[in-house]
């Protein structure tokens, strides 16, 4: 519970009055799904409009979440999971949309994003209960059983090139899910609206009467504090952070894991990364804090339409040049 309360205010929606829009009027509701909470904003003519866009809303998230999830024994993940290294398994467009934009953040950052870290993610997890950190021969053996170039794909199946290999979409699957419960919406007229999935936000419109929609990012060391606010009219806002799942008490060992060395990414503790679609602001936030200051800040700075605010272990605040929001 407190996982998904601390998820919930990673970014505090800061909700403004009503901006004009003629009789179009806020709704607004919370779910808890997907292991966090995930609020849906819209601005509908009235309450039955709204709530039937928003019920369609949080019900395609919760099927993309069963589908996604690592967790579940009945999807396709796991069966890629489990059968991926025997036979190729048929993904179906969605799964093999996010697999082919999750190898495609892979290639652009030299395997800094990398599904394929699961093993690694399983055996770090490990110190939640022994308290003790796996030997250097242990993280090895993990980190043999990883690499996005194993994942072999073959018109609309996947395979794996090793044994023992596993993934997961925990890096850009509520990005995902976020464009999708917002193409829901969209599909029943709603013309402005918000998702935001524990801090990785997606919006549409801006609000009625041209006004924007101001999130605030919160101070990664104290969640009631802000760092800076940001505005979003179309297009997406995402955070990875350390103090969003950790392993041992000091947080210096979490759940995004740099899959070039096999240990938890180190010298950031939170990335925000603004891009079009939120698919893509989750994976390079992940992205983004793996590769650190120097390379994710440049890694931003290349791509069209992405920006990218990153706090350092000392509190130091970098930007790409084009974060003004
Ligand atoms: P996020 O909170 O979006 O940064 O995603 C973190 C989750 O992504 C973790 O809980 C893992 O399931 C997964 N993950 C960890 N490290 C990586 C990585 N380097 N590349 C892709 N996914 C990762
Ligand atoms: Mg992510």
């Amino acid at each position: 519970m407190r996982k998904a309360i601390l998820a919930f205010i990673c970014v505090f929606l800061v909700l403004g009055c009503l901006g004009g829009g003629g009789s179009l009027k806020e709704y607004s509701e919370t779910r808890n799904l997907i292991g966090t909470f995930i609020s849906v904003t819209v601005y509908a003519p009235n309450a039955e409009s709204a709530a039937e866009a928003i019920n369609a809303s949080f019900a395609e998230m919760t099927r993309l979440g069963g589908e996604l999830s690592h967790y579940s024994k009945t999807n396709k993940v796991h069966e890629l999971n489990t059968k991926g290294f025997d036979e190729p398994v048929e993904l179906g467009p969605e799964l093999s949309f996010v697999l082919n934009r999750s190898l495609y953040f892979s290639a652009v950052s030299g395997g800094a994003f990398d599904v394929t870290v699961q093993p690694l993610v399983l055996l770090w997890e490990q110190m939640k209960d022994t308290n003790v950190s796996p030997a250097d021969a242990e993280v090895k053996e993990a980190k043999s059983r990883t690499g996005y170039e194993n994942i072999l794909l073959s018109g609309g199946t996947a395979s794996f090139a090793r044994p023992g290999m596993s993934v997961t979409f925990g890096g850009i699957a509520k990005g995902y899910i976020v464009d999708a419960g917002l193409g829901v919406l969209r599909g029943h007229g709603i013309v402005h609206a918000l998702i935001n999935a524990g801090g990785d936000v997606g919006a549409f419109g801006g609000k009625p009467g041209g006004g924007s929609w101001t999130l605030a990012l919160r101070n990664p060391r104290n969640e009631s504090d802000y760092v800076t606010l940001i505005s979003l009219r179309d297009g997406a806002v995402a955070t990875s952070g350390d103090y969003e799942r950790y392993f041992t008490p000091d947080k210096s060992v979490h759940h995004i894991i740099d899959p070039r060395t096999g240990y938890s990414a180190a010298p950031v503790i939170s990335a925000t990364v603004i891009a079009d679609s939120a698919t893509d602001a989750d994976a390079l936030a992940t992205t983004v804090f793996v590769l650190g200051p120097k390379e994710g800040i440049e890694l931003a700075e290349s791509l069209q339409n992405v920006e990218a605010l990153l706090i350092t272990e000392n509190k130091t605040i970098l930007k790409t040049s084009g974060f003004k929001f």
